[in-house]
């Protein structure tokens, strides 16, 4: 358990400025996840934390020790891959003991036993211990890989796609099990994604990165609901937010710099009639049904702009019906994509 503290870190693979002068606190015990697009700098800033790539500048402390000079293996932070990365020629047993077994840490085989066992036991794979980690699924294989990095007590945890390779299963419990050892345990971790589902359950916080710049930090709450930009907007919400240009909703008074409306689609209230208090009018094109929502397509009456609303079942109606519906509550935008507050 360590806090670790990004002071000014810039990283460029010149011309490409990967990261720009970034600050980042976290506290100990904290879970912050990295989000963004592809190219956004997220895998660069792990590698910085892990001493993977030296900073042009800025420091990385962890724990109150300035460790950007310090060499990776000496940084007592772990680092688990996309991709995952066993010693093909050992067994499970091996992989997971291997951590343990370092000159820099005097772990008694008996701990060690105890230990991989107790893991081997939580990534359901007791009976895989033997298997070379050659003769494992690619799932299985990312699941030791996790393993190797939970099996030792380190400061820190960097973890950088852990669960895309797996499949929706098994992703859905390891996440949960991820959020409960790092609650059991109090580790701190730094965990990159591109899924907004793992971001919105695992983090304390979330950091939204794009071209290098740390756009807005903050918790899940505060990010979903007060988004600092258009990217940032649309990056959390599933189904997503709608953005339309201004004039698609010609009832609402927006103050003059808003070039686009952001609406989420819980918060289109569809109704029958003006007099539900339906401030505007719009056709069903569409009905699409998820597990627990319905998502109506609607086109909004005198323009070709369409306006997604999740209603519940009984709201639904039919292709071609005509609604009255009401936003009751919208996001504002410039034409830069940066948030104009009301
Ligand atoms: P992804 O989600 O695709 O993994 P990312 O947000 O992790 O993206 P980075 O991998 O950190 O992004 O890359 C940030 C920028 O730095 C990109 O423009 C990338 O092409 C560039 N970059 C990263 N590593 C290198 C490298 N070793 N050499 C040259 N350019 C690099």
């Amino acid at each position: 358990m360590a806090d670790l503290k990004i002071v000014g870190i810039s990283k460029s693979f010149s011309p490409v400025p990967a990261v720009k002068d970034l600050y980042l606190d976290i506290a100990s015990g904290e879970f912050v996840v990295l989000l963004g697009p592809s190219g956004a700098g997220k895998t660069t800033t792990l590698r910085l934390v892990a001493g993977l790539e030296q900073p042009d500048a800025g420091q990385i402390w962890i724990n109150g020790r300035d460790v950007t000079q310090v060499a990776p293996a000496l940084r007592d932070v772990t680092f688990v891959f996309q991709q995952y990365s066993l010693y093909p020629h050992l067994s499970v047993y091996d992989n997971l003991a291997f951590p343990l077994r370092s000159p820099l840490r005097k772990t008694s085989e008996d701990d060690i036993r105890t230990k991989v066992t107790a893991i081997a036991r939580m990534l359901r794979m007791e009976d895989k211990l033997n298997n070379p980690a050659t003769k494992l699924s690619g799932g299985q294989m990312q699941r030791v890989a996790i393993g190797r990095a939970l099996v030792r007590n380190p400061a820190l945890y960097l973890m950088d796609e852990p669960l895309s390779s797996l499949d929706a299963k098994l992703r859905d419990d390891l996440r949960l099990e991820l959020k409960r050892i790092q609650q059991d345990t109090g580790a701190t971790m730094l965990y990159v994604t591109h899924d907004q589902i793992e971001a919105l359950t695992l983090a304390t916080r979330i950091g939204v990165l794009d071209h290098g710049d740390l756009v807005q930090l903050g918790t899940p709450q505060q990010v979903y609901e007060d988004p600092a930009t258009v990217a940032v907007a649309s990056r959390l919400g599933s189904p997503r937010i709608n953005l339309l240009p201004r004039a698609a909703l010609p009832h609402l008074a927006v103050p003059d710099s808003v070039a686009t409306i952001g609406v989420r689609p819980e918060h289109v209230l569809v109704t029958d009639d003006r007099s539900d208090g339906g401030q505007a009018v719009a056709l069903i094109q569409r009905v699409e049904r998820l597990s627990d929502q319905y998502l109506l397509h609607l086109r909004l009456q005198g323009s070709e702009h369409t306006l997604i609303a999740s209603v519940h079942p009984g709201q639904a109606g039919h292709p071609g019906n005509k609604v009255h519906f009401h936003i009751s509550h919208s996001l504002y935008f410039d034409a830069n994509g940066q948030r104009v507050r009301h």
